[in-house]
């Protein structure tokens, strides 16, 4: 992330005249996390003027989520971004709730892989400025509201305030959400009964521990390569206390002490935190040109990487169908769909979430219940229940149309023949728009008056390819299928929902 100086708005200009203070752009996005860098990348592919408003001077460089999974890797890959991401470790092995759950699932990224957040958020920056988004770091947004048929806001730099206006306003301002404490949002849900506290060490030698429940609480830890030891713990029965900063080392070591018997107090601290059960989600994800993605719209505990992916995953949802409305070419209800498909998604993700913290910092009361969902796990049709959820594989919108297997879920990956070349699917969703995907020779056309925003592909798979072998898929730019025949019938209507109406 560029430092604040060469973004600010209010800085002098080569030649002594002062930039602009006011700003006016289609799409305004608050907050450079990982989640408001993916959706003003979404827009900016979509053809659509973003500015991104930061607070932070510079890039994050908090020990925060490290796991990517299945799901963001395939969203990944049809954006080419997985060269960028390199070769991070892959472990199939996740958890529920502590207890040992393979993750892998057929698909090409099977399993989680273990990518710092601030690669991720480096990642996802680069290709942000590369399709020409303004990011505006240093710049705390301090107001805004609708005005008549745009939005208003201010944002708080160096050298004053920037005045910004905006067709929409997107808040991917993180769990303490500006905009969320703006509009008032209702954000129904509970605050943390129960908390982890971490540290990230220096200077201890502690054996490795995997959610180790031992008498008196919870203890994990790990060593990494450069021999930084990351510390959790929960003493079984504590509550979670009111914080408004994080605990101290002295805090963590107690605790590590009383649950472990093991003293960490002589290590150097490099990053303590606490995180709770707190679960929260916004009622609705749209407030008319205000919408909320992430970890804004949902608190949740940070279990698994799950929060970090669900946040991409709204973003990913959100951006196509934001780029089409500001341009014109889709009716504002297609807005209407990202709260319905993603809230409901965010309601199954919170509702496992608090399941898996239960089972976690649950003390002995809770191990019949452990007893027994490992006996479980250990059936395959569990596994895949649990992995297709955690993994985010399985969502599956509900589109309307006849009922097909594949309707509302994700264009399975596979190898399609096409042109005397062989491209995965994730390839076929490169490039911009939604794609019309012809297989096995069925007469299906793309209607005419949709070239502009959708790619018709005929193509052949191999036998036993999970998109079946004939027949015709309208995919939408997040990879949903949202329409599927051998015939045309429902197809234009489709279209018409999914892209707006047919321009000739
Ligand atoms: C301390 C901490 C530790 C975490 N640890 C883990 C973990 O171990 N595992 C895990 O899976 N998940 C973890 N998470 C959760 C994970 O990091 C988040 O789910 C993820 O970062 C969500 O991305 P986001 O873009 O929605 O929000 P954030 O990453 O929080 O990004 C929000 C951005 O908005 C900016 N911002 C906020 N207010 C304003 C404003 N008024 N004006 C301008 N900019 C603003 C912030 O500076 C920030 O850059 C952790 C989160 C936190 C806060």
């Amino acid at each position: 992330m560029a430092p604040d100086s060469a973004a600010d708005g209010a800085e002098p200009a080569p030649g002594g005249t002062r930039r602009p203070d006011r700003l006016d752009t289609q799409v305004l996005v608050v907050g450079a996390g990982p989640v408001g860098l993916m959706l003003a990348a979404e827009l900016a592919r979509g053809g659509v003027d973003v500015v991104v408003v930061e607070r932070r001077k510079g890039p994050s460089t908090e020990s925060r989520a490290s796991t990517l999974h299945a799901r963001t890797m395939e969203i990944l890959d049809a954006r080419e971004l997985l060269p960028d991401v390199g070769t991070p470790p892959n472990e199939p092995r996740g958890h529920f709730g502590g207890l040992p759950l393979d993750l892998t699932l057929p698909g090409p990224h099977p399993g989680q892989w273990k990518v710092p957040q601030t690669r991720t958020e480096a990642v996802l920056e680069e290709w942000a400025l590369s399709l020409g988004v303004d990011i505006r770091c240093g710049h705390e947004l301090a107001a805004a509201g609708e005005v008549g048929d745009h939005v208003e806001a201010e944002a708080v730099g160096r050298d004053g305030v920037l005045r910004l206006r905006a067709r929409y306003l997107v808040a991917c301002d993180g769990e303490d959400s500006t905009v969320r404490r703006l509009t008032g949002a209702g954000f129904p849900g509970h605050d943390a009964v129960r908390e982890l506290l971490r540290a990230d060490v220096e200077g201890i030698d502690v054996p490795d521990r995997r959610f180790q429940r031992l008498e008196r609480g919870l203890a994990v830890a790990w060593r990494n390569d450069r021999g930084v030891t990351r510390v959790m713990a929960h003493e079984f029965g504590s509550t979670a206390r009111p914080r408004t900063s994080a605990p101290s080392f002295e805090e963590v070591a107690t605790v590590w002490k009383r649950v472990t018997g093991e003293d960490i107090s002589g290590g150097t601290p490099l990053w303590v935190n606490s995180f709770g059960d707190a679960s929260r989600q916004l009622a609705s994800y749209r407030h008319g040109r205000i919408l909320f993605a992430g970890d804004a719209a949902h608190r949740q505990m940070p279990i698994g990487g799950q929060a970090l992916n669900l946040g991409l995953q709204d973003a990913f949802n959100l951006g196509w169908k934001l780029a089409l409305t500001v341009r014109g070419q889709a009716p504002e209800s297609l807005l209407d769909t990202y709260h319905e498909e993603r809230h409901a998604v965010g309601r199954r993700v919170l509702a496992d979430i608090e399941a898996q913290a239960l089972l976690l910092l649950g003390g002995p009361e809770a191990e019949p219940l452990r007893a027994l969902l490992g006996e479980l796990v250990a059936l395959e049709e569990v596994r895949d229940h649990l992995a297709g959820m955690i993994s985010g594989l399985d969502v599956r919108y509900p589109v309307p149309g006849p009922a097909h297997p594949l309707l509302g879920a994700r264009l399975p990956h596979t190898a399609v023949r096409t042109g005397g070349r062989e491209l995965t699917t994730a390839e076929l969703l490169r490039p911009r728009g939604g794609l019309l995907l012809v297989l096995g020779g069925t007469g299906v056309r793309l209607p005419g008056g949709w070239a502009d925003r959708v790619t018709a592909v005929a193509g052949e798979v191999g036998p036993g390819s999970p998109t079946g072998e004939t027949g015709a898929l309208l995919v939408r730019p997040d990879g949903h299928v949202a329409w599927a025949g051998r015939t045309e019938d429902g197809l234009a209507e489709a279209l018409e929902r999914w892209f707006g109406p047919a321009r000739n």
